[in-house]
């Protein structure tokens, strides 16, 4: 298979800065589609990839699945994209597509496992993906989807997983008009939740620890906001939620908000992945059938679905645009929550070297 050389950046180890370096791209197939990088947001599970905090990194890693760019080549057999196109890609670059979950367009939940855009196998060259910290990208047309014109460029690119990884769980739970939606963490996930929440016509509240971020909610959607460490904040939301969104990244205690669920309500986890500590009380949970759940980002079709629903509605995200090279400060400024509410990398920085 013929392969094109492309500048990136990524990491060779979990303790090494991000550095530019050269990797390799197929050529397109018959079916792929090939796409000029213009933007490319910052998620936090980029970090913790580089870091190995989730255990199972290939190096070299290049990170990035927010990715947005012009279409500029297509296979012979591409019948959904042509040559200048603005598309998006985002955590998932091909699946087995035949499984129960890919025939219902659940390919994040694709039973032999999904390919994610970075870490994942590479099917076509060996190795493993590399992600949007890129030049170019080269993606079956399954897996690439239409950008509305009307959009901030830049802006539109955290649609891709922070956005999708939070409607995806609101459309599951049938968040609706006059449903009860907390969102636990103020950062790239819980800013596009609120906004989301708030326009399927959610009545929307954000426990966050930081009270510096309350006016901010507020302006982004927020009818309410419960500084998650002040009890008597906690005591005036007890049995009111339908639904929690908790994106926190670390291990944190969750029995603290399963008092605010009312009866029958449910607290997904999209943020920290492993065991919790504290454990689980299944006290509040057996009397007040309220459920602890998960979701892991969209599927294809409803990251389509979203992105035609931010068009409607003009909804973006609020971002930091960064040139490539002040990535590692990025990261560092990402640990200390201190980003509002998402870096994208200017990928025309990369570019001029
Ligand atoms: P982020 O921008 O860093 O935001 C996380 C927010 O959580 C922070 O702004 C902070 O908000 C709060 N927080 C951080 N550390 C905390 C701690 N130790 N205890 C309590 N609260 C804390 O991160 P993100 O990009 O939104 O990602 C959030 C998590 O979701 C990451 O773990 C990421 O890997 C994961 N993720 C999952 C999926 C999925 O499919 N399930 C997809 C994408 C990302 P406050 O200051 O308001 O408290
Ligand atoms: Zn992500």
């Amino acid at each position: 298979m013929n392969i094109k050389n492309t500048q990136a950046f990524g990491a060779e180890s979990p303790v090494a800065p991000l550095k530019e370096l050269t990797i390799q791209r197929r050529e397109t197939t018959a079916t792929d589609v090939e796409i000029d990088i213009l933007f490319c947001g910052v998620c936090h599970s980029d970090l913790h990839t580089v870091r190995n905090d989730w255990g199972g990194t290939k190096y070299t890693t290049v990170p990035g699945h927010e990715i947005v760019g012009k279409v500029i080549s297509v296979g012979e057999k591409v019948s959904k994209f042509k040559i200048g196109d603005l598309v998006g890609v985002g955590c998932i670059v091909d699946s087995c597509r035949e499984c129960a979950s890919c025939k219902q367009d659940l390919e994040q939940y694709c039973i032999p496992g999904f390919t994610g855009t970075y870490n994942g196998t590479d099917k076509h060259l060996g190795g493993h993906t590399f992600g949007g910290y890129s030049e170019r990208v080269v993606v079956d047309e399954h897996f690439v989807l239409s950008v509305p014109e009307n959009l901030d460029l830049a802006a539109v690119a955290p649609i891709l997983c922070a956005g999708v990884t939070t409607w995806s769980p609101l459309k599951h739970w049938n968040v609706k008009e006059g449903s009860k939606v907390a969102v636990v963490g103020l950062g790239g996930l819980g800013h596009m939740a609120i906004k989301l929440a708030k326009a399927l016509g959610a009545h929307v509240t954000l426990f966050s620890r930081t009270p510096d971020k309350e006016k901010d909610a507020l302006e982004l959607g927020a009818d309410q906001v419960i500084i998650s460490t002040e009890d008597a904040q906690m005591a005036k939301v007890k049995g009111t939620f339908d639904l929690i969104i908790d994106t926190v990244p670390y291990v944190h205690d969750v029995n603290h908000y399963i008092p605010t669920l009312t009866i029958s309500g449910t607290i997904v986890l999209v943020g920290y992945l492993g065991p919790l500590d504290p454990m689980l009380n299944t006290v509040p949970m057996i009397l007040g059938r309220k459920s602890v759940a998960g979701s892991v980002i969209g599927g294809i079709a409803e990251t389509q679905e979203l992105l035609d629903f931010c068009g409607k509605h003009r909804i973006t995200s609020e971002i930091e645009l960064i040139k490539m090279q002040d990535i590692n400060e990025a990261f560092e400024r990402m640990l200390k929550s201190d980003v509002k509410y998402r870096f994208v990398i200017d990928m025309a920085s990369l570019k001029k070297g």
